[in-house]
């Protein structure tokens, strides 16, 4: 998704649910829990399978070895048969027979005895093997022996050689070997027996083929243990067993093989150890996948933070905002930007070739900087002014930034503008101006009026002179005066006459100037303070003065002519700050102005007189006054500034006066002055 989409993708669709989030994180992590079991099981059920097959083929491998045995075994019995009859090859000779029984006694080592019976079973002849003490007991080698007796009635009937079943033939010394007895009948009548000894046999037969780790032992059918050779099982190992019947006619014996391996193998064979590898290359890359899985989700929840604090940013500025891709189509807007211009996202981002909010008179305007911009166009930095249309068709100023949209690789996909609504900027600046010009209105009326009133006062004392010369000179031309006395006496006249009209006219500009004592009203001493402040602000921003505005709780409104007042704060506030303009004035310039009940007016101390007075105070840190200019200061026309008529202080006096109460001045500290003057209160 592109950032511009990002951008514009609806509020809602961000607010995912908690529910919905949990429920997505739930079915992650419930994925990953299946894949981690249905892997371990996998690898569980191979390993086992390849442990199995490895055990399978160990046993299979036994099993083999055990059959190889068997056919050894009987084909070295079958062989053993053979060489036994051709001791008789060379006839009924007893002293051959003896030396041929003797030599093949030599080579066969599992032979304990080679005896030749005659047909009732009574030896004729018998020869012990050289390579042990005699065992067998002539005495119990008689006809009767039960074994040989066995064999030979099972080998008449088969009419060829026969085995006996394996007896126990005790040693003298303790202990006793397992024997078997074989007998072949022979042609003259007669039997051959040659006495096995069983382990014997077990090692000549058998032995060259047993390995390292194998139990090879007879055994009885029934599972009885007759005699074993090999190794005996280590300690840990598992055995694995085979037996196989070797069946001899006359006598069934059993063979069996034990086998044993280490058994707790973990690695038995190369296909497990591979299987094993795998599955630990494999739990790996789960191990890994996961932890890549927690950190993407790490890094998408911090996205989502990201996003989230952006779009609440966006959200919650009250600067329009509106990004425009380069074919001048809106992409994005903030609720600010629709709440001011009274459109929803969808109707300001319609494919239109004018935008909704362009005033129809203007939009021809409008485009022509569009397409300016789109040109490449830089707009001015410090922003622009428009005018834009509500939806109710109102217009409204607004102020424009605009700036190029960068996107992450540095190319520039739009423009985005912030816009201000400077409508209730330039309604206050219109009533700024208003009052000001009010003020200044009324500043010049009140200028000229106490113009008036010096003049008539200063007037009047020459006027009056004139009046009572005049009348001197009439009372001295007395009143018959005749022909040019009597001319210069009329003309004496009207001079008193016009001084008197001077004089009224004097008067009732006078009267007229005083009149306005009569427009006094009670005003709240905050109302009085809040109407200059605006312009005493923008001068004290001129000048880079602070202004420190201290007013006492609960004070009672102020019973005066406002405008007069007002301009008695304007004035002294002015003349303050313009004592602090000065070039050595290199200290902290503040303008305090304070309004408290006063302590004393006129010198009477008496509390219950100073509840009814307010004191308001402008103090600065400015100059200072001298002494001489002290003196002369609410002297009329009196002003150290080359520009300055004055007037102001007088002016001040006089309105104050003019209200009951009194302008006083005394010194700043640490430096300036501080200016008071009293207004009688409800
Ligand atoms: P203007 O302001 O036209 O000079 P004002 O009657 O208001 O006439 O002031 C007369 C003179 O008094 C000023 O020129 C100035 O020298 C002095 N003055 C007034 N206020 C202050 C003040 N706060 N600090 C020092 N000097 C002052």
């Amino acid at each position: 998704m592109s950032s511009d989409a990002l951008l514009t993708v609806a509020p809602q669709r961000w607010a995912r649910s908690a529910y919905g989030r949990l429920r997505s994180l739930w079915q992650r992590w419930f994925l990953w829990l299946l894949l981690a079991v249905l892997v371990s099981v996998l690898l569980v059920t191979v390993v086992w399978l390849a442990g199995r097959h490895e055990v399978e083929q160990v046993q299979a491998q036994l099993d083999r070895d055990t059959a190889d045995a068997v056919s050894d075994l009987r084909s070295g019995f079958q062989r053993n048969a053979q060489s036994l009859r051709a001791t008789q090859a060379p006839g009924t000779d007893r002293a051959k027979w003896n030396d041929a029984a003797a030599a093949l006694l030599r080579e066969h080592r599992e032979w304990l005895r080679l005896e030749w019976r005659d047909a009732a079973l009574r030896p004729v002849e018998a020869v012990n093997t050289p390579y042990r003490m005699r065992l067998l007991d002539e005495a119990s080698r008689g006809p009767e022996q039960s074994d040989v007796m066995l064999a030979c009635a099972a080998a008449r009937k088969l009419g060829a050689g026969a085995y006996s079943p394996s007896h126990y033939v005790p040693i003298a010394g303790g202990g006793g070997i397992e024997v078997m007895e074989f007998c072949v009948p022979i042609d003259a009548g007669g039997f051959l027996v040659a006495s096995y000894s069983l382990r014997d046999a077990l090692i000549e037969l058998v032995g060259p083929t047993l390995t390292r780790g194998q139990e090879v032992a007879f055994t009885e059918t029934d599972g009885t243990r007759l005699v074993a050779l090999g190794s005996s099982r280590r300690v840990g190992t598992r055995v694995f067993t085979s037996q196989q019947l070797i069946d001899l006619p006359g006598a069934a014996l059993m063979l069996r093989v034990d086998g044993w391996r280490a058994a707790p193998d973990l690695f038995p064979n190369m296909l497990t150890a591979l299987v094993t590898a795998i599955s630990i290359a494999l739990v790996s890359v789960l191990v890994l996948l996961a932890r890549d899985t927690r950190r993407r989700l790490r890094a998408e929840r911090d996205l989502a933070d990201a996003l989230a604090f952006r779009k609440a940013m966006e959200d919650s500025v009250i600067t329009g905002l509106r990004a425009r891709d380069l074919q001048g189509r809106i992409t994005y807007v903030n609720p600010a930007f629709c709440e001011m211009v009274g459109f929803t996202p969808d109707e300001l981002m319609a494919d239109n070739a004018d935008a909704p909010y362009w005033p129809t008179e203007l939009a021809h305007e409008y485009q022509q900087r569009q397409a300016r911009r789109l040109a490449g166009g830089m707009p001015p930095r410090e922003g622009f002014e428009s005018v834009f249309m509500r939806k109710d068709g109102t217009r409204f100023p607004v102020l424009i930034f605009e700036a190029p949209l960068i996107n992450a690789h540095r190319v520039q996909t739009g423009w985005m503008s912030a816009f201000i609504d400077v409508s209730e900027q330039r309604r206050i600046e219109e009533l700024s101006r208003a009052s000001q010009e009010r003020l200044q209105a009324s500043a010049r009326l009140a200028t000229v009026g106490e113009m008036a009133s010096l003049l008539s006062h200063e007037l009047t004392q020459p006027l009056a002179a004139i009046a009572s010369y005049a009348s001197g000179s009439l009372n001295l031309l007395g009143p018959n005066a005749k022909g040019d006395q009597g001319e210069v006496a009329m003309a004496v006249k009207r001079i008193a006459e016009q001084a008197d009209r001077a004089g009224q006219v004097i008067r009732s500009v006078h009267d007229f100037v005083r009149r306005r004592d009569r427009t006094r009203e009670a005003v709240a001493p905050q109302a009085l303070i809040d109407a200059v402040l605006p312009l005493v602000r923008l001068q004290a921003r001129k000048l880079g003065v602070i202004i420190e505005v201290v007013l006492e709780d609960r004070l009672p409104a102020a019973m005066c002519d406002r405008t007069l007042v007002e301009q008695v704060l304007l004035n002294l506030a002015r003349n303050a700050m313009q004592a602090m303009d000065s070039p050595d004035n290199v200290g902290s310039r503040v303008l305090r102005l304070r309004v408290a009940r006063a302590v004393a007016v006129g010198g009477s101390t008496a509390a219950d007189d100073a509840r009814r007075w307010l004191e308001f105070s402008v103090a600065d840190l400015g100059c200072g006054i001298s002494d001489d200019v002290a003196e002369r200061l609410f002297t009329p026309f009196f002003t150290t500034r080359a520009d300055g008529m004055g007037l102001g202080l007088s002016l001040c006096r006089t309105v104050v006066e003019q209200h009951g109460g009194a302008l006083m001045h005394e010194p700043n500290r640490p430096r300036g002055t501080i200016f008071r003057f009293t207004l009688p209160s409800t």
